[in-house]
């Protein structure tokens, strides 16, 4: 069975959007994954189809209703349905490269996309969903974040990247940032490609872009170096 994606969300209209290209788009025609939307609006109350209410307590701005939205997501994902059931909140669990490759190992995925200030707290707890977060910022809504998580975890499944290997030996695949590329012209603009790279020995071109890679991830992200120590101490 093919991996399946199915989003929740106000804006069915931006799906598969960036996902209907390239990579993911060819692996979407072939159907190595499918994609299907549910639209809140269709659920929503009375004749205006009304998705959204004040905050109870007061304050600024509207918030998902209860039952519209769980109205919605039963119907995206009913009973038996084994697929883990997302919702993007910046409150959520961050999204790194180990949680897309747990993600990619799911029979699929039912990502909610929340509006306006948020969704009614008890739907999170009464459908179960598990916040997930694309990074410490606000966005307008959770739709940009579904694209961003499900072409990560796409780009994962089997038969979608030509070539495997590419698949692993990336940033924070092994812990630590990637080393710097180089291709044609050997001298640009009067800079040239380091001479180890051409020099046909693989042992030291590997030791060259080990060496790269500790020294960006040391000074860009001295967190991730800190991470990596732990993890290979213990
Ligand atoms: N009032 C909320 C923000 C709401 S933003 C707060 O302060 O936490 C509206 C919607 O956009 C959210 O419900 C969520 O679905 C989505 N969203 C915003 N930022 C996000 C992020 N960093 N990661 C994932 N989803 C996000």
């Amino acid at each position: 069975m093919p991996f399946r994606a199915s989003v929740v969300t106000l804006y069915p209209d931006m799906f598969p959007g960036p996902l209907g290209h390239s990579l993911a788009g060819r692996a979407l025609e072939r159907g190595d994954w499918t994609l299907d939307t549910t639209h809140i609006r269709l659920f929503g109350e009375g004749r205006h189809r009304t998705v959204d209410d004040t905050p109870a307590g007061g304050s600024a701005g509207m918030v998902l209703r209860a039952d519209v939205l769980s109205r919605a997501i039963d119907a995206a994902s009913p009973p038996g349905d084994d697929r883990p059931r997302l919702l993007m909140s910046p409150r959520g669990e961050p999204l790194t490269q180990p949680l897309v490759r747990a993600l990619s190992a799911e029979p699929g995925l039912v990502i909610v996309c929340g509006r306006f200030e948020g969704v009614d707290e008890r739907v999170i707890e009464g459908r179960a969903l598990r916040e997930v977060s694309v990074g410490d910022y606000i966005l307008s809504g959770g739709e940009a974040g579904a694209l961003v998580l499900l072409d990560a975890v796409v780009r994962l499944l089997p038969g979608v990247m030509g070539n495997a290997q590419s698949g692993t030996c990336e940033s924070f695949e092994d812990g630590l940032l990637e080393h710097p590329h180089y291709t044609r012209p050997p001298v640009w603009e009067g800079r040239a490609i380091p001479d180890v790279l051409t020099s046909g020995d693989h042992g030291a071109v590997d030791r060259w872009r080990r060496q790269e890679a500790e020294r960006i991830t040391r000074e860009r992200r001295p967190d991730l170096m800190a991470r990596l120590a732990r993890d290979t101490d213990g």
